[in-house]
């Protein structure tokens, strides 16, 4: 009798260990957060280009990764920029709203931004020009760097994405060239976006990649091409770290990923 209650006894300590353990390491764990140090990556660019144009992500979500970004809204809605926390539509007729927090994303960029370099050009510029100086100021090629930049924009050139109805039918390397495109004259505003290494090609743009939304949030877009820009001021931040989400959608799941395409750079 007496060793059966030690048997008992034995069991229900070495359950209580087993029980306990996990939970006594969970509990030792600080709660996660968020690294603010990351390149935040929703979907993979050969799933945006293979039509995969609906995603699951939230706004919400996407602000809790970052406070600079761009994008594509679902069914190819609107261009996603985010400046400052604040997430802008670029819709297909050149009208922009602030998104509420529910509205879904199909592809994204974003990192929570803060200045390791501040620069200011002098000169004024056209998008290649600024390349060049991005690439001066920046150094290795080999590194991710988010970039916000504010001026004044003589001509700038906004594409826009044209809204998709299901079934989806047009690729990326169909759309893109079709794409909407706002001409825009003496404009004031912001860029925010990133710089990518090739070796990234198949899971994401590939070199500079910017959007833009005016000061007065009235214009906004994917930065096609600019000229005469003046009193250019920014910066960059250099990461190391990147991170992307799948979409967690039947249609990702049974897509084949067989087009590839990137932006024409030059
Ligand atoms: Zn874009």
């Amino acid at each position: 009798m007496k060793k059966v209650f030690y048997l008992i006894l034995l069991s229900s300590s070495i359950i209580s260990c087993l029980k306990n353990e996990p939970k006594t390491l969970a509990e030792s764990e600080p709660i996660a957060k968020i690294d603010q140090d990351v390149f935040y990556h929703y979907s993979i660019w050969e799933a945006f280009v293979n039509k995969i144009y609906d995603g699951t992500l939230k706004a919400s979500e996407l602000k809790e990764r970052g406070t600079i970004g761009l994008g594509s809204y679902n069914a190819l809605e609107g261009e996603l920029v985010m400046l400052d926390g604040i997430l802008y539509e670029a819709l297909g007729d050149g009208s922009v709203i602030v998104v509420n927090d529910t509205t879904k994303i199909a592809y994204a960029n974003a990192a929570f931004y803060k200045e390791d370099v501040a620069f200011k050009f002098e000169d004024t510029y056209n998008y290649e020009d600024l390349r060049k100086e991005l690439n001066l100021q920046t150094g290795s090629k080999n590194f991710f760097y988010a970039f916000k930049i504010h001026g004044t924009f003589q001509k700038l050139k906004l594409g826009g994405v044209p809204k998709q109805e299901k079934p989806y039918t047009e690729g990326l390397d169909v759309l893109i060239p079709n794409r909407p495109v706002f001409d825009k004259e003496n404009i004031t505003g912001t860029m925010v976006g990133f710089y990518c290494p090739e070796f990234i090609g198949k899971i994401n743009v590939t070199g500079y990649h910017l959007h833009f939304v005016s000061d007065d949030k009235k214009s906004a877009g994917h930065v096609m091409e600019f000229t005469n820009a003046s009193d250019l001021t920014g910066g960059y931040k250099k990461i190391s770290k990147y991170q992307f989400d799948l979409p967690e959608t039947n249609e990702y799941e049974a897509v084949n990923l067989e087009k590839s395409f990137q932006y024409n750079k030059k």
